[in-house]
């Protein structure tokens, strides 16, 4: 867990972002502000980037890595990006170039790409933008990221069974009182994370001004398997 925090950061917890390892790969999934220079790892050991939509929260720091990697003595070779169409768009656009540090793909609904020993199965998510929900199998075990969702739409399928389901839970309370309906409550993610017979269940995307023990206690409720919070600087096996 390098960042979980939803909507901005807070001091020692950046927004969104993760490192996923299976083996020698490593997958730096969702590129959040805070995230690149709290990375576990030296940063030129990542193999490819994943980045679920456009929102600031969740790719903002793929400026820092285009500085890190290009504007040094020996800058690196592309790293695989993978995001939809608008991610790259507007990363060009804000830095008036195509930044030479990625070579992206595009992905939407339905693609796979296998990167290392992982492959990764991307789907539309509920959200205000388009946003991919991503599917990640390696060495038999699978795990189920949500980016930023509301509750509709067909992406549970591609969550089935997973062995562990990293779900966003954005608010507390009731489904009713949600400001925004394209994200979930924690009792949401619990009753998803029961509907698709997930192994186990781990918030992120809590924004700083929520108590994440009411969170868990909200989704406990509703799922009962284990339930954890995605807490930065520390890690789990799925
Ligand atoms: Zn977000
Ligand atoms: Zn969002």
């Amino acid at each position: 867990m390098v960042g979980s925090s939803g909507t901005y950061p807070a001091p020692g917890r950046p927004a969104s972002g993760y490192l996923i390892e299976q083996g020698n790969t490593r997958v730096w999934c969702d590129a959040g502000p805070g995230t690149f220079i709290s990375m576990p790892v030296d940063t030129d050991l990542i193999d490819a980037v994943v980045v679920s939509h456009q929102h600031p929260d969740h790719c903002s720091d793929l400026m820092a890595a285009f500085h890190a990697w290009k504007y040094r003595p020996n800058p690196r070779d592309p790293v695989p990006l993978y995001a939809p169409q608008p991610v790259w768009d507007r990363l060009c656009e804000f830095l008036q170039q195509e930044p030479s540090s990625f070579a992206f793909t595009a992905v939407g609904s339905g693609d796979e790409v296998e990167i290392g020993g992982l492959g990764v199965t991307f789907v539309e998510m509920d959200h205000s933008v388009p946003t991919v929900g991503s599917r990640w199998d390696g060495n038999g075990r699978t795990l189920f990221f949500t980016g930023d969702t509301g509750p509709a739409g067909e992406w549970r399928r591609a969550a089935t069974d997973v062995d562990v389901m990293l779900s966003e839970a954005s608010y507390q309370g009731e489904t009713e009182d949600k400001a925004y309906s394209h994200h979930l409550t924690a009792a949401e993610a619990g009753s998803i994370a029961r509907e698709v017979g997930a192994g186990a269940l781990v918030l992120t995307h809590i924004p700083p001004y929520l108590d994440p023990s009411v969170s868990v206690a909200e989704a406990e409720r509703e799922f009962d398997r284990p339930v954890r919070l995605a807490v930065p600087g520390t890690s789990f096996d799925v």
